[in-house]
C-alpha cells in the first residue's frame, strides 16, 4: 500500500514537470512567444509580456513564427470556455496557451499571468514592482476567468498609462460607443441650435410652451423626430464602421421631458416617463437590428415602464445619482428607491448598464468612506442583470485614496466575489510599505465613525456636514495622530512619504473647511495650514478641488482672503436682520444670524448661505445705532451646477427711522455662464460718508433658468451670506 502511494506521487511529480514550461534559465531564454493570430490585442499582449520579462531579467524572449515547436508561449486564439474579455491560461506539455473569450481576453490573460505567477504588482500610473530573477518557470495549469461585468469603467486614476489600464482591465466609452456618443446625446443628434428655431415642435412641451434647448428633451411621439434621428444614426454608423453600439439618451436636465398630450398619454399609461424613451429606442432597435442602442434611466426616467419591454438590443443605462453611500443601497431609503428601479428594469431586461458613484463632486479631496459598500452594491447590480458597470470616481492622485480606490474597484468589477479586506491589505502593504497598518486603522476608524454618526454619505457633501460626525474634533485629532505615525514609519523613504502625504490631503482639506465655519482660531496657525495644503496639494498634482475647475492655488488664495479668523471693520457684524420675505424654508433656521455672523459660505450652498427661488427678496439690516459709512456690499454665490445664479441686481436704501428710506444705489450683475462656483460682491460705494441706522437690501431674481442652462423653464435660485457695511 505504502509503495503504491509513493509510486503515485512520483508519477504526479513527473506529470507536473512535463506540464510546466521553463521560460528562462540562468538568465537565458528557453521559450519563445508566438502570436496565434495577428491583431492589435494579441500584439499588445505579447509586448506586455516581453516588457515585464525584460524588466525582471534584463532579457527579451524571441518571437517565433512557427507555432508547431515546443517551449512556446502561444498568445491568442479564442475559446468558448469563457465570456467576453475572459481568458484561459493553459500550460501543459511544454506549451503555455493564453486564449481569449473575445475582446481583450489575451491582454488580460497576460496581465493575470504576470500578477499571479510572476509577482508583478501594478499600483498606480507608472508605478509597478517586479522581482529580479534569472529563472522563470510556469507551472502546469488550466486557469479560466470571465469578468463579472463585460464592460468596466472608472475614470479612475492612471488611465493615461496603457499598461495600468491593461492590469486594471478598464475600458473607455470611445472603445465601444460609435463616435464616443455614450451619454446625454439628444442635443448632439438633433442640436437645438440647428432645429430649435424652425421646428420648436421637435422639442419638449412643458409649462405651456415648447422648449428647444440643450437641456430640454425631444417630443418623442413626433414621427418626424424619429425619421430624422434614424437618418442621423444611419450616417453615424456609416462613418464609424465596425462600431455596433450608440447612445440615444436624454439631455442632462430634470423634469424637462415632453408633456404634450400625446407624450403625456404614453407616460401615464406606462407609469413612467421612461415609457416614451423605451418605445422610441425599440423602434430604432427594430430599424437597425444588428446594432445596439443605449439610453438613460436617469432622474425623471429612472423607474421602468409598466408595459413596454426593451428589446434585447436596447441597453438601459441606470444611474444611482440620488442614492446615499454610507450603507449598501438596500439599506437606506434613497438606495431602496434605486433598488426598486434596478429590480424593475432587471425583470424586463438582461442588458443593463449601471452608472454608480464613488465621488464627491463638490469636494473631490474629502473623505469618502464607501469601501464597505462597494461589494454588496456590485453584487446587487449583477444579480439584477447589469452586464456593464461604470463606477465613477475622481481621476487623479490626491483625491481620497484614489490609487487604492481604483485598485479595489477594478478587482471587484472583474470578480464581485473577491475578498475585499485582503484586497485592501494587499494594496496598502505594497503601496505604502510600513505606513500601511496606520492607514488601514485610519480607514477603518473613519468608516466606523461614519456609521456610528448616523449621517448620510452624499456625493455633494461638504466636510462641514460631518463636523459633528466622522469629522468631529476628537476624531480629527486621532486621524492626525495616525497620519503622523504613518509618516514617521516611512520617513526615510521619499517615495513612500510622498504617497502618505497625498493620502493625507483629504484630512488637511477637511480641517480647513471645518475651521472656516468658526470665527475663532489662531490666524497665523491657519495661514500655515493653508500654505502646507497648497504645497502638498501641488506636489500631488491635484488638478481641481471640485467637479468644476478650482485649482489648489485658487482655493488657497481665496481662503486667505475670505476665511481667516480675526480682523473685521464691518459695522453690520452681529446686526439684526428683518426679512420682508423669508428665504426658502430650508434656510430659515439659520436666517436670523447667517447674514451678519462674520462667517462666509463655501461653494456648497448647504451651510452659511440663505437662498430664494423664483422670487425677489427684501430685508433690512438694523445696525443698532446711527453709523457713518461709505460702502454697503452683499456676498452672492454663483454655482450653476446647483441652479444658483447671481441675482439680477442688488439695491440699497438707508434710513434713520426705518420708515423713510433713501436710495443709495444699485449693483447690476452681468450674466455669467461659467460653470465654476464663485463668490461675487454686489457693492455700492458712495463718494462721501452717510449716516443711518437701517440699511434696506433689495435683491432681484433672474426668474426662470435661461435656455442655455439645464434647469431651463424652471425657477433659478440666488444665495447670499454676508452683508457688510463699512
Ligand atoms: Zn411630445
Amino acid at each position: 500500500m505504502k509503495r503504491l502511494l509513493l509510486f503515485a506521487v512520483v508519477i504526479l511529480a513527473a506529470m507536473q514537470v512535463s506540464a510546466q514550461l521553463q521560460v528562462l534559465k540562468n538568465g537565458k531564454p528557453r521559450a519563445s512567444i508566438a502570436i496565434v493570430e495577428e491583431n492589435e490585442v494579441n500584439r499588445d499582449a505579447a509586448l506586455l509580456l516581453n516588457k515585464f520579462v525584460e524588466r525582471m531579467s534584463g532579457v527579451r524572449l524571441p518571437i517565433s513564427l512557427s507555432k508547431d515547436k515546443k517551449n512556446l508561449i502561444l498568445i491568442g486564439g479564442t475559446t468558448d470556455e469563457v465570456g467576453e474579455d475572459g481568458f484561459v491560461i493553459d500550460c501543459h506539455d511544454g506549451r503555455l496557451y493564453i486564449k481569449s473569450g473575445g475582446g481583450k481576453g489575451a491582454l488580460y490573460g497576460v496581465a493575470t499571468l504576470l500578477e499571479n505567477e510572476l509577482g508583478v504588482r501594478y499600483y498606480a500610473a507608472g508605478e509597478w514592482t517586479v522581482e529580479q530573477r534569472t529563472d522563470i518557470t510556469i507551472a502546469g495549469q488550466h486557469h479560466a476567468e470571465t469578468p463579472s461585468f463585460r464592460y468596466r469603467q472608472t475614470q479612475s486614476y492612471g488611465t493615461e498609462d496603457p499598461d495600468y489600464v491593461a492590469f486594471y482591465r478598464l475600458k473607455e466609452p470611445k472603445e465601444i460607443f460609435a463616435a464616443n456618443m455614450w451619454v446625454h446625446t439628444f442635443n448632439q443628434i438633433l442640436p437645438a441650435a440647428v432645429y430649435g428655431k424652425t421646428h420648436p415642435e421637435y422639442y419638449s412641451f412643458f409649462n405651456g410652451v415648447r422648449h428647444p434647448g440643450a437641456h430640454s428633451q425631444w417630443c418623442l411621439t413626433n414621427p418626424e423626430v424619429f425619421e430624422l434621428v434614424a437618418a442621423k444614426i444611419d450616417s453615424i454608423f456609416k462613418a464609424n464602421p465596425g462600431m455596433k453600439l450608440i447612445s440615444v439618451s436624454q439631455n442632462d436636465g430634470n423634469g424637462t421631458q415632453c408633456a404634450c398630450p400625446e407624450c403625456k398619454a404614453v407616460d401615464e399609461y406606462e407609469g413612467s416617463p421612461s415609457g416614451n424613451l423605451v418605445r422610441f429606442l425599440n423602434k430604432l432597435a427594430q430599424r437597425f437590428p444588428d446594432k445596439e442602442f443605449s439610453t438613460l434611466a436617469y432622474l425623471y426616467s429612472m423607474q421602468p415602464p409598466k408595459h413596454t419591454k426593451p428589446l434585447p438590443n436596447v441597453n438601459i443605462m441606470l444611474c444611482s445619482i440620488d442614492s446615499k453611500r454610507e450603507v449598501p443601497l438596500t439599506e437606506n431609503a434613497s438606495g431602496r428607491d434605486f433598488v426598486r428601479a434596478l429590480t424593475g428594469w432587471g425583470r424586463i431586461s438582461d442588458n443593463i448598464f449601471v452608472w454608480d458613484y464613488g465621488i464627491n463632486f463638490d469636494n473631490l479631496v474629502t473623505p469618502f468612506p464607501n469601501f464597505h459598500v462597494l461589494q454588496p452594491n456590485m453584487k446587487l447590480f449583477k444579480e439584477n442583470h447589469a452586464t456593464m458597470l461604470f463606477e465613477q470616481v475622481a481621476g487623479f492622485r490626491g483625491v481620497d485614496f484614489s490609487e487604492l480606490r481604483a485598485y479595489m474597484l477594478s478587482k471587484l468589477m472583474w470578480n464581485v466575489e473577491a475578498d475585499t479586506d485582503s484586497l485592501m491589505h494587499t494594496f496598502l502593504d505594497g503601496y505604502y510599505g510600513k505606513a500601511a497598518p496606520y492607514l488601514y486603522r485610519y480607514l477603518k476608524m473613519r468608516e466606523g465613525a461614519l456609521l456610528g454618526s448616523g449621517k448620510d454619505l452624499w456625493i455633494y457633501d461638504s466636510p462641514v456636514s460631518h463636523k459633528e460626525g466622522m469629522l468631529r474634533p476628537y476624531l480629527l485629532a486621532q486621524y492626525d495622530e495616525l497620519f503622523d505615525q504613518a509618516e514617521a514609519a516611512v520617513a526615510g523613504d521619499e517615495t513612500l512619504l510622498k504617497r502618505v502625504h497625498a493620502a493625507r490631503l483629504q484630512q488637511q482639506y477637511s480641517k480647513l473647511e471645518i475651521e472656516r465655519t468658526s470665527t475663532e482660531g489662531d490666524r497665523e496657525e491657519r495661514i500655515r495650514e493653508v500654505e502646507l495644503f497648497r504645497q502638498r496639494g501641488n506636489e500631488a498634482g491635484i488638478k481641481s478641488l471640485t467637479e468644476r475647475k478650482n485649482s489648489v492655488d485658487d482655493y488657497c488664495d481665496l481662503y486667505l482672503e475670505r476665511f481667516l479668523p480675526g480682523i473685521s471693520n464691518n459695522l453690520a457684524l452681529g446686526a439684526q436682520v428683518n426679512y420682508k420675505n423669508l428665504p426658502e424654508y430650508r434656510f430659515v433656521p439659520i436666517s436670523a444670524t447667517a447674514l451678519t455672523d462674520g462667517l462666509f459660505g463655501g461653494a456648497t450652498y448647504g451651510e452659511s448661505w440663505v437662498g430664494w427661488v423664483g422670487e425677489d427678496a427684501e430685508l433690512v439690516v438694523d445696525l443698532g445705532d446711527e453709523q457713518q459709512f461709505t460702502t454697503v456690499r452683499t456676498d452672492c454665490l454663483h454655482n450653476l451646477g446647483a441652479w444658483i445664479f447671481l441675482p439680477k441686481s442688488v439695491s440699497y436704501a438707508i434710513s434713520s427711522d426705518n420708515v423713510n428710506f433713501t436710495d443709495i444705489g444699485t449693483f447690476n450683475f452681468e450674466e455669467d455662464r461659467d460653470m465654476s462656483p464663485k463668490y461675487r460682491w454686489a457693492t455700492v460705494t458712495l463718494p462721501q460718508a452717510v449716516s443711518a441706522r437701517y440699511v434696506k437690501v433689495n435683491l432681484k431674481t433672474i426668474g426662470a433658468c435661461p435656455d442655455w442652462h439645464f434647469g431651463v423653464g424652471y425657477d433659478g435660485y440666488f444665495f447670499i451670506d454676508e452683508i457688510q457695511v463699512k
